[in-house]
């Protein structure tokens, strides 16, 4: 009998390539991921700080498919938070039943 496989075993294996190009090499991690007790006006701020960076980035496609497509719950990923992925995410489903 096969053992069901594990969720992670399903995803695409990633690739991490497009990361050498990124805007964001350099910058502090806490800009993308903020802290547990950050305000929502605080919040705010610091993600439309990251948004600024990712605007220029040259990979933000690459970041925001990789992100989409695994399940990256926490931080600014490809311009987009959390809520916002997870809208993307069911705007790709929705897209891809329909086809
Ligand atoms: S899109 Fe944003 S989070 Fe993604 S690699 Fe570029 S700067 Fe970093």
């Amino acid at each position: 009998m096969s053992r069901p496989r594990r969720r992670s075993a399903l995803l695409p294996t990633p690739s991490w390539g497009w990361q050498d190009a990124a805007a964001c090499r350099g910058e502090d991690l806490a800009l993308f991921f903020g802290p547990e007790e950050e305000s929502w006006p605080q919040r705010e701020m610091r993600e439309r700080r990251a948004k600024q960076v990712c605007a220029g980035c040259p990979v933000r496609v690459s970041c925001l498919d990789h992100a989409v497509s695994r399940p990256e719950k926490y931080g600014t990923w490809g311009g987009q938070n959390e809520d916002e992925r997870t809208s993307e995410r069911r705007r790709r489903l929705r897209r891809a039943n329909a086809a």
